[in-house]
């Protein structure tokens, strides 16, 4: 997929939807179909498929700052919180340009996945 044709590029450059953090490399914006009670994507800027694309640590840093943001904003630092990326099929990724899932808000249970 080109950077013209992906959405979270769109949503990070601001020309769609609202962003509730952004710094010179990253942005952070609720996720539309929010899984709990705090439920915000932290993307890069710049267009990677997915955390193994090429992503330089500027950028990462960038994405931490923006992570770190969104839990004072959210005000869940003390309570926890959980960052997440699903990457490829198995994983289940929607959107292929990455993104941090910061999940928060509720007691979120154990990290579960199906029996293998
Ligand atoms: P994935 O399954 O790729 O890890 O997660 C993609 C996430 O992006 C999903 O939680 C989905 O709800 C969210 N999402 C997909 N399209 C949009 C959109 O256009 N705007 C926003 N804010 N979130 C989106
Ligand atoms: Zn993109």
């Amino acid at each position: 997929m080109s950077d013209t044709d992906c959405i979270f590029c769109k949503i990070a450059a601001g020309e769609m939807g609202e962003l509730i953090y952004e710094n010179e490399r990253a942005a952070a914006f609720h996720d539309v179909s929010p899984q709990a009670a705090v439920h915000v994507l932290v993307v890069p800027k710049s267009h990677h498929d997915n955390i193994c694309d090429g992503v330089d640590g500027d950028t990462l840093a960038a994405m931490v700052d923006a992570v770190q943001a969104v839990v004072e904003q959210t005000q869940i630092a003390q309570s926890g919180y959980r960052v997440i990326t699903n990457t490829g099929a198995d994983a289940g990724q929607a959107v292929a340009h990455l993104h941090w899932h910061v999940l928060g808000g509720q007691n979120l249970g154990p990290l579960v996945v199906p029996e293998h």
